[in-house]
């Protein structure tokens, strides 16, 4: 790494700066966008959680709904630096695809099978956990959070004999396999011409993970939670937290608007965590992606799919957003570039009060196929630019996988000119931020004073019926939030209500300890990429 990079991942990230890129998936906003942006700053509160991505959404949900009839007694705030739901939540892939076969040899290595087993059964389960969360909040509509079938397309030969390699190893395992409904390898030309993949791909994994829209499933449970705690639940957007200061029994949040004091403060930042929490420099790391939304054009969708190549039940001849597709392009495994793509507006029920979906294709990556330029993007948190050279790259690699079958382009609809969306394929590209973990494994749980510019509450003794105050922190996904924060936000609620130091279902990798913080090394992770 050279030298700048160095330097700028031990700055602070900063606080979120205002006006990020336009994403495809705040538009229209949530009617809670902008909420409590003008509301006073309360004095007090039992629990502040900073930020309001999936992350802070979990844990907002999980303490009220576990404290139950006991939820009025405990006042939650929850600050955003700009709307609500801004960042990586909002800017993302919207891929649900966990840790399997690929990551398994890996994991092995490093933890042993017992635990590279429970970080995939963590993963996988939230495949089928955001689908209920979605079902009991009345959001499968708004979310449209479903089942896909899952595609790994590899280009590169010896890399696919490797993952095929790593795949039949999997699938030996019963315990793995057993997660699954099905799974495929697809190799013969016929079949890789039928998938829509032009002849450049050497083979094809695949089996049923899903996909969705992150940012109205955390709207919508935030516009459940504000609704029905509108005593003890607050949220204030545009309303970022500065600096935190230790006193006697509660700390001292500062913010624009002066300052509010708890006993419990909860870190749900992600890619900024290292601002508040100077001690998670180079531990989570900004790393700036950048994702598009794209117009499907005539072709893909609409070949003849032999029934025996789908792996879900649903999938039809017009396969047309009940796919995702990871293209491994490159020799490293940090190197791909992801797909999804919205519904069929047929579809949609009318159920959802927003626009119908457009059948756009949700592409991203493209990350690390120049290290220069990957190395620009660590540390980098200017989301309110795009990358010229990522934005250019994924708005012109997808004919090259789908070969003849990506078809002419599509006339831009009255709606899409009135929301003022880009002509031509490429609707929109914007940037977010991933918060890149040293050891590739989320952080969670209470926050050692050491990594937190040494604040310490003289008097941290439980109150209101929650565990000893502190301060608590869930991040560090590495662009793999969709299948770890839900479960780790709910993890780190159920540690600060006291009922345990640790849920015995979170993987241990995952939990904080000044051990695993001395141990984790940045430069290891970056071999991935680098
Ligand atoms: C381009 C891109 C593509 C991705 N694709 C996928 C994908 O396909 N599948 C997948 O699983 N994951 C993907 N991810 C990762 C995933 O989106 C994240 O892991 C996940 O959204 C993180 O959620 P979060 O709530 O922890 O953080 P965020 O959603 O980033 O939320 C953090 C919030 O904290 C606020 N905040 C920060 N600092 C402060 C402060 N000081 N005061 C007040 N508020 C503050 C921010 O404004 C923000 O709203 C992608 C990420 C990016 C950037």
């Amino acid at each position: 790494m050279d030298p700048v990079t160095q330097h700028r991942i031990s700055q602070s990230p900063g606080i979120p700066r205002p006006s990020p890129t336009r994403s495809y998936w705040p538009v229209p906003p949530s009617n809670i966008s902008q909420w409590g942006a003008q509301d006073v700053l309360p004095e007090k509160a039992d629990i502040v959680i900073i930020g309001s991505g999936i992350t802070g959404a979990s844990i907002a949900r999980t303490l009220l709904r576990e404290l139950g009839e006991n939820s009025s007694d405990v006042r939650i705030v929850m600050l955003e630096a700009r709307e609500v739901c801004s960042g990586a939540t909002a800017r993302n892939g919207g891929h649900i695809t966990p840790a399997w076969y690929h990551q398994y040899p890996e994991l092995v290595k490093t933890y042993g099978k017992e635990t590279a087993h429970e970080i995939i059964k963590f993963q996988v389960s939230h495949v089928h956990k955001l689908l209920s969360i979605a079902e009991e909040d009345g959001l499968l509509e708004d979310s449209q959070c479903r089942l896909t079938d899952s595609f790994d397309a590899y280009v590169d030969r010896t890399r696919f004999e490797i993952a095929r390699e790593n795949y039949t190893e999997y699938r030996k395992e019963e315990e793995l396999s057993s997660l699954h409904q099905v799974t495929r390898l697809y190799e013969d030309k016929e079949q890789l011409q039928a998938l829509q993949l032009s002849s450049s791909f050497s083979g094809v994994i695949g089996t049923v993970f899903g996909t969705m829209h992150a940012y109205r499933f955390v709207t919508g449970i935030l516009s459940r939670l504000l609704k029905s705690h509108t005593a003890n639940f607050q949220i204030l957007a545009k309303t970022p937290c500065i600096s935190i200061t230790a006193a006697s029994s509660t700390y001292v949040i500062e913010t624009p608007k002066g300052t509010i004091r708890s006993a419990h403060i909860v870190h749900a930042t992600n890619a900024w965590t290292s601002h508040l929490l100077p001690g998670f420099r180079r531990k989570i790391v900004p790393l700036r992606g950048e994702m598009t939304s794209q117009r499907p054009g005539t072709g893909l969708g609409f070949g003849q799919i032999p029934p025996s190549l789908s792996t879900t039940p649903s999938s039809s001849s017009n396969w047309q957003g009940s796919r995702t597709f990871i293209f491994y392009t490159g020799g490293k495994d940090g190197i791909f570039d992801y797909l999804t793509q919205q519904m069929q507006p047929c579809k949609v029920s009318s159920a959802s009060k927003y626009p119908l979906p457009r059948t756009e294709l949700m592409f991203g990556g493209g990350l690390a196929f120049n290290p220069e330029l990957f190395c620009a993007q660590l540390g980098n948190t200017d989301d309110t630019q795009s990358i010229p050279e990522l934005s250019t790259y994924l708005s012109s690699v997808l004919p090259c996988y789908f070969g003849e079958n990506w078809g002419d382009d599509a006339e831009s609809s009255e709606e899409d000119d009135r929301l003022n969306w880009g002509k031509g394929r490429t609707k929109a590209s914007w940037s977010g931020l991933i918060g890149l973990s040293a050891d590739s494994n989320p952080w969670v749980g209470r926050v050692p004073a050491s990594l937190a510019e040494g604040r310490k509450l003289e008097v941290d003794k439980s109150q209101a019926g929650l565990a000893d105050a502190g301060e608590w922190v869930c991040g560090g996904y590495s662009g793999e939030g969709m299948v770890n924060a839900w479960k780790c936000g709910a993890a780190l609620a159920h540690m600060i209500l006291g009922r345990c130091e640790c849920p015995e279902w979170l993987p241990e990798p995952y939990t904080v300890s000044l051990e695993r913080h001395a141990k984790a090394k940045l430069d290891d992770v970056l071999q991935s990429y680098i």
